[in-house]
């Protein structure tokens, strides 16, 4: 709750308030502070700054402007609506239906994420999530990526306290990457909090300190005191849960934070302190401690009506009278947590609760009951073991994933500068052949020396963009440009081109039995073998991951068909003893030749592949060539 709850708050950063006084209505004054207030360049720390500058903004509004007064609505929604749920819920849904209405989807949008936000506190984080997803849907679908970027957030939020960890945690980084790209420095800070909190909860203990050493340092820098208590609190859950050596730290990360809190004035905060000392004091065996916390944070929940932590008050209040010995009113406690952490499914909490409370009821004697719990504490134990392999597993996915686009995104990069550069450098090359013939001598020598080295460079970045990085060939880019190349040529000159299609046998075996690492050496291998064997004009290209593909300008089917088998019998020879002793490989290969038929590459390239599949079918290690 912590987190959505200071997301209005966090969101906010940096500069000063709008010089803005906007006296009477002005679209344009109401669209310059209202995109201030979207991307979170003002400064809001409490409550009556938010509704001095709404109400700034609600002036502004043109008379019978719908659309602006819908923004204005939804930004009152998520600004200011944070202190009464149902209030907020109610106000959200009406703005829901009217920009339903009005056919206004960022306002849509928004209200379904300030209807989420209101939701969770009403009820349960999960009830939230069909809110986000409805927002985040639109939002794809209108392409308004800041707001995909914005709901993935609020959902991330909410997997994390779900305990949907690695979700959490993809949501957030793919948010990340969306606000980093787009150069939102303030939200991408604000998010990389969430990143480290879903770190936290994954157990990867050293990223998540990372991330708030830093926030903190930068809210200690812009003397931010929201994003300051935040990093207290998240760094005072990462030390009490790091077993008893941290729990002083902890303590004292705790009261920073509540003595922020208060200061701002944030009721929601002070009672996550509140609770977060109590759980701290828990460990530390100072029950009596523990219970003044949680009364305390019981009272800021009042306040705020908000029910999200009931189950975590419940648990600790537990906890501090078990420790006190009245195992009878810990064990009501455990009880009605228990059936609202049902309600939220967080199974690490539940493992908690099962322990404590089959402790409580072994001292009331009451053996069969303790043993009970504890068989249904092995059982979450069970099933949280499981839940962090497919944790592991999704964001291994997402990583690579990941990774695979983000080498995308570098050739492509790399296309751009280079023809940026290329463009420069002719530039300057057509530049300084005017300037020659005014001037003389060395000072030419020198700027056509640079105009060299510059055209060196490009080249050096068109290496980048055409290779393969593994394996050093052409990838399948160069592939491309040199076959429609050759096609051309052969037509030209009236002379054939054949194409050799290949691909390893059982590389997945490879792979599964040695590790991706060895695989990637064995292509390597495989590929200095075969280009070894191909003549200078014939290209060989990696087309995928084992997949290769060789262009012999001049050659028929039949010559290729000779070459193929020489690539075969030499790559089946190759040693690889030392990835695995006696380890060898085999290669099946499709041949092709242009026909007059033919009207691109394409077409060449899918004839090869067919050949190749024959190969495979007729039980792979073997050269085939289509006959219709
Ligand atoms: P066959 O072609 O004989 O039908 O069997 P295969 O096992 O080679 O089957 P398939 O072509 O489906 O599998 C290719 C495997 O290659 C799957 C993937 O794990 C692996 N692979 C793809 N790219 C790379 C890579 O860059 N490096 C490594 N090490 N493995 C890769
Ligand atoms: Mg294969
Ligand atoms: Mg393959």
């Amino acid at each position: 709750m912590l987190i959505l709850g200071l997301a209005a708050l966090l969101a906010m950063s940096a500069v000063t308030l709008a010089g803005e006084q906007g006296r009477g209505p002005s679209a344009e004054g109401f669209d310059r502070l209202a995109d201030q207030l979207d991307r979170g360049e003002l400064v809001i720390t409490t409550s009556a700054d938010a509704h001095r500058l709404l109400d700034q903004l609600k002036r502004q509004i043109p008379p019978g402007d719908v659309r602006r007064e819908l923004r204005y609505r939804y930004l009152f929604c998520i600004m200011a609506m944070d202190g009464d749920p149902a209030a907020g819920f109610a106000y959200a849904e009406k703005g829901l239906a009217d920009a339903r209405r009005a056919g206004y989807a960022d306002a849509e949008i928004n209200f379904h994420f300030c209807r989420g936000a209101n939701q969770e506190s009403l009820t349960t984080a999960r009830d939230a999530l069909p809110d986000y997803d409805a927002g985040i849907e639109i939002a794809r679908r209108t392409e308004n990526t800041r707001l995909v970027a914005d709901g993935l957030t609020w959902r991330g939020a909410v997997q994390s306290l779900l305990g949907e960890h690695a979700r959490a945690l993809v949501d957030f980084l793919e948010a990340q990457k969306f606000y980093d790209s787009a150069g939102e420095a303030i939200e991408s800070e604000q998010n990389l909090f969430n990143v480290a909190v879903a770190y936290r909860r994954i157990g990867e203990r050293r990223e998540a300190r990372g991330y708030l050493d830093r926030l903190m340092a930068l809210g200690i820098q812009r003397k931010d005191l929201p994003q300051q208590m935040s990093a207290h609190m998240e760094l005072g859950f990462l030390d009490s849960e790091a077993g008893t050596a941290e729990l002083e730290p902890a303590r004292a990360h705790f009261v920073a934070a509540l003595q922020i809190a208060r200061s701002i004035g944030s009721h929601v905060a002070q009672g996550s302190a509140h609770l977060g000392l109590a759980e701290v004091l828990n460990q530390m065996g100072d029950y009596r401690g523990a219970l003044v916390e949680l009364a305390a944070a019981r009272t800021e929940h009042v306040t705020t009506r908000d029910q999200s932590d009931d189950d975590m008050l419940a648990l600790q209040e537990g906890e501090a009278y078990a420790g006190l010995g009245d195992h009878r009113k810990a064990i009501d406690d455990f009880n009605h947590a228990q059936a609202l952490l049902r309600e939220s499914g967080n199974l690490r909490y539940l493992a908690e609760l099962l322990d404590h409370r089959s402790r409580s009821y072994e001292a009331l004697g009451k053996t069969a009951l303790a043993l009970a719990d504890l068989k249904s504490m092995v059982k979450v134990h069970q099933a949280l073991d499981r839940k962090a392999q497919s944790d592991t597993s999704t964001l291994m996915s997402y990583q690579f994933d990941t990774a695979r686009k983000e080498q995308e995104n570098r050739k492509l990069e790399a296309d751009r500068q280079l023809r940026d550069e290329q463009l420069a450098a002719l530039e300057r090359i057509r530049r300084w052949q005017r300037a020659a013939l005014a001037l003389g001598g060395v000072l030419i020598m020198l700027l056509l020396w640079q105009a060299q080295r510059q055209l060196r460079r490009s080249r050096r970045l068109h290496r980048m963009a055409m290779t393969d990085p593994l394996t050093g060939v052409a990838n399948r880019r160069r592939l491309e440009e040199v076959g429609a190349a050759a096609v051309d040529q052969a037509r030209a000159l009236g002379q054939p081109l054949a194409l050799i299609a290949m691909d390893v046998d059982h590389f997945k075996a490879v792979n599964d039995s040695l590790g991706h690492a060895a695989g990637d050496r064995v292509l390597v291998a495989m590929a200095a073998v075969c280009q070894g064997a191909l003549r200078q004009v014939d290209r060989l290209s990696r087309v995928g991951g084992e997949e290769f593909v060789a262009l012999l300008p001049g050659s028929s089917a039949a010559d290729a068909m000779l070459v193929a088998e020489r690539l075969r019998v030499e790559v089946s020879a190759l040693a690889l003893d030392e990835l695995a002793p006696g380890l060898t490989i085999t290669i099946s290969l499709g041949v092709t030749e242009l026909r007059p038929s033919d009207r691109s590459l394409d077409q060449l390239l899918r004839r090869a592949d067919r050949a190749l599949y024959e190969a495979k079918k007729l039980g792979r290690n073997r050269v085939e060539q289509l006959l219709d």
